[in-house]
């Protein structure tokens, strides 16, 4: 079965909730190993005990991504600890909201920061152990808002750095596929998890919700086969892409 992950060892940012937590329990379904990294260590715990229930091998490790030190000792530790790594979910993603005339600076740099550094920082990290390997696959985040504007605005920084995100991708995944590294990402729509319920992007989800053909929001569930597929060897032609799932909406 070219979808299974069977012997794979894979790790995923952000893994402590939301969609980064529905990634680890989907691959760690499909046979791979997890190293859920986030940011509170708590969070990852709780989420390797549930694939540990499961009988899946996982450890947490905190992490903030934006850190290259970080991102060097998180890669170690699953060398350390499982010899090498196949799948790179880099996932983590913050989303700041205010109107452009007043984006501050420290909003632009956070968010880049976490959304393009850190998914530079570990696209580089995971990507030389996968060059040396002449395997690897890499999954980064993006979000539909990196193919539209959803309405209303407002979101200068965070649509800017999720475009950042499929030009990323784009460029490593043309660079690597001939030495056996695949980069692609998935473009969520909205998405039902604790981002969304912020008390920042409560107001915005209203209005959104008329903008889906789909006249619902993603539960992330619906994003689960999609990252196997992305994390399988049944996906090796593909490269730089950015898979949308989003219910039709940047077809509105
Ligand atoms: P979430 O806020 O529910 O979870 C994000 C997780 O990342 C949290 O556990 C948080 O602790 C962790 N994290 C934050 N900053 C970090 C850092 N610097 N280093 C390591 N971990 C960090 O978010 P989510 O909805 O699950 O979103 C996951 C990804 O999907 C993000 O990249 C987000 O932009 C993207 N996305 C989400 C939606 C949506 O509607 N929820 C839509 C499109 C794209």
């Amino acid at each position: 079965d070219r979808l299974r992950l069977d012997g794979k060892v894979a790790y995923v940012t952000g893994g402590g909730q939301g969609i980064g937590r529905a990634f680890a329990h989907a691959l760690g379904e499909a046979g791979a190993k997890i190293a859920i990294v986030d940011l509170v260590l708590a969070k990852a715990e709780v989420v390797a005990e549930e694939l540990s229930l499961k009988g899946i091998k996982s450890i947490a490790l905190a992490a903030d991504v934006s850190k290259p030190e970080d991102v060097q000792r998180i890669l170690d530790a699953i060398v350390a600890r499982w010899g090498t790594v196949h799948i790179a979910c880099n996932n983590a993603g913050i989303n700041m909201n205010s109107a452009s005339e007043d984006t501050s600076l420290e909003e632009w740099d956070k968010t880049f920061n976490v959304n393009l550094r850190g998914l530079f920082l570990c696209c580089q990290a995971a990507g030389r152990i996968m060059l040396k390997q002449g395997y690897g696959k890499i999954i980064n985040t993006a979000s539909m808002a990196s193919l539209i504007v959803p309405h209303p605005q407002k979101q200068l920084a965070y649509n800017a750095s999720k475009a950042g995100v499929v030009k990323l991708t784009q460029t490593l995944g043309t660079e690597w596929i001939d030495r056996g590294v695949r980069v692609n990402c998935i473009s969520p729509g909205i998405v039902d998890t604790p981002l969304i319920h912020s008390e920042d992007l409560k107001p915005l989800v209203q209005r959104w919700l008329t903008d889906i053909p789909a006249g619902k929001l993603a539960q992330v569930t619906d994003l689960q086969a999609a990252v196997v597929y992305l994390a399988s060897e049944a996906s090796d032609y593909m490269t730089g892409h950015n898979l949308a799932i989003e219910g039709g909406q940047s077809l509105w």
